[in-house]
């Protein structure tokens, strides 16, 4: 059986009260439907190590999608049905959103005249999933808010720092899991316990993760990547075998150096001034792809179905990375607006690999130097201006803005009506496509 403790006061001190209003609304439905209704997962795992996670994930014993359509009529958000798995999601106007699940109640039909047995289906839910640590619940009905169900010993590994499944099919079954058990090792410095670090093991060896399909590989490496500290989880993936299912193509000892360094570039350039990119998994990538020739890095992008935009990315930063460690290592003086034009030839998602791959303290310093003066110096004309200007969208923006930034570092242009005309002179200069005017019909 399971064994209950109450963990009430984790909750309110580790969430936020927007949070604590929807688990206790949801209790409070449930109990109205005469439903239980548990938050289950990461959510009660990182309540008890008093981490914050926003991710409410609700189990129902119970009609999920009911549940899920009266809980929004008292907080609010939008209900998405899935009726094929009894799943929903509240959608919130803000993006965040909320899932509900059914845990179906199976009926084990026992031989003869002894009764039907129903098995709690929160129990068969729970043991679905990957590690112990997540596999606990918190019961959220008003007269049990706040109890701890944990079927599988959760708690014990979480205290003790291991990462355990819960059968020993489970990498079989899902190998994504191999690749969870890493980042959970690794996010919260536990250890994979020496039993299911066997059942790694023995998955990989039978190239269980061979059998996946890419999309679901990506799903995870890119979790991977967007961890605070991915450098470490990539470690043990090479340490374990299964960077070679994940690039083939890239030995991980060569660009094991460049991804260790890049926390450090990371803080380094946010002190310079450089804004986070939205996608953080970009720049481990990048410096995960930076070795490969052109051909290669296209067709990795191509398995993980990145979008043109990451792909030109990947690209540009092979293309025209060696040639700008180059000209920023080099030994003569290059003007401040050469050194920038060259930069700017990378995305900005490449420069914390780029910063691990300058040697020289001059070269770091030029580099350094660029940072600030573009940063400095963005100039005030944006596309909205070159539109208004009457010219068509295009290639033809992103060289005009580029251009004038150039001449502010060139010190030719300082005032907005400066870059106004600056711009206005060189898109007719380039003959720029104009806006065509609509053609008025002919009449009829
Ligand atoms: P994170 O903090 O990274 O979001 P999480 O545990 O919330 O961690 P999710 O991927 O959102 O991770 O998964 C939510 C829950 O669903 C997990 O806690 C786990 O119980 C279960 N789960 C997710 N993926 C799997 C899987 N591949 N196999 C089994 N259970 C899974």
């Amino acid at each position: 059986n399971a064994k209950t403790a109450h963990i009430r006061p984790d909750m309110q001190r580790a969430l936020p009260s927007r949070i604590m209003n929807i688990l206790t609304k949801a209790g409070e439905v449930a109990e109205g439907l005469n439903y239980q209704v548990y938050a289950v997962g990461g959510l009660v795992r990182d309540v008890l190590l008093k981490v914050e996670n926003l991710d409410v994930d609700l189990v129902v014993e119970g009609n999920g999608i009911e549940m899920a359509n009266e809980l929004a009529k008292v907080i609010g958000g939008r209900v998405r049905p899935h009726e094929k798995f009894g799943t929903a999601e509240i959608i919130f106007p803000d993006g965040y959103w909320v899932d509900v699940v059914t845990a179906r109640v199976e009926y084990y039909e026992y031989p003869a005249a002894l009764p039907q047995v129903e098995q709690s289906s929160l129990k068969h839910d729970l043991y679905r999933r990957d590690f112990t640590i997540n596999a606990m619940a918190v019961a959220l009905n008003p007269e049990r808010f706040g109890e701890l169900v944990d079927y599988f010993n959760g708690r014990e590994d979480l205290q003790n720092g291991a990462i355990r499944v819960l059968h020993n099919l489970s990498f079989i079954e899902d190998p994504t899991r191999i690749l969870r058990a890493i980042r959970f090792e690794q996010r919260y410095d536990m250890d994979i316990e020496p039993q299911t670090l066997r059942l790694i093991k023995e998955a990989v060896r039978e190239k269980v993760i061979a059998r996946l399909s890419t999309e679901r590989m990506w799903g995870e490496l890119k979790h991977i990547l967007e961890e605070a500290d991915p450098e470490h989880m990539l470690d043990r993936l090479s340490e374990l075998g299964v960077w070679d299912y994940l690039f083939p193509e890239i030995t991980f000892w060569e660009v094991q150096y460049v991804i260790s360094e890049i926390p450090q570039a990371l803080m380094i350039l946010r002190n310079w001034g450089w804004a986070e990119p939205a996608e953080k998994w970009l720049p481990y990538f990048l410096s995960i792809l930076h070795l490969t020739a052109q051909e290669t890095a296209y067709t990795i992008c191509q398995r993980y179905n990145l979008g043109r935009r990451q792909t030109e990315k990947v690209l540009d930063t092979i293309a025209y990375g060696r040639v700008a460690l180059r000209r920023l290592s080099a030994t003569e003086e290059v003007p401040l607006s050469e050194l920038t034009k060259i930069v700017q030839t990378l995305p900005r998602e490449a420069y914390p690999m780029f910063l691990t791959l300058l040697e020289d303290k001059n070269a770091i310093r030029r580099f350094r130097l660029v940072m600030e003066s573009v940063n400095k110096n963005k100039p005030t004309v944006n596309g909205k201006d070159i539109r208004d200007m009457g010219y068509q969208p295009g290639p033809m923006y992103r060289r005009a803005l580029d251009s004038v930034w150039q001449a502010r570092l060139d010190g030719m242009v300082q005032t907005r009506e400066e870059e106004l005309e600056y711009i206005r002179s060189f898109l007719e200069h380039n003959n720029a496509p104009k806006i065509q005017p609509k053609q008025p019909k002919p009449p009829m």
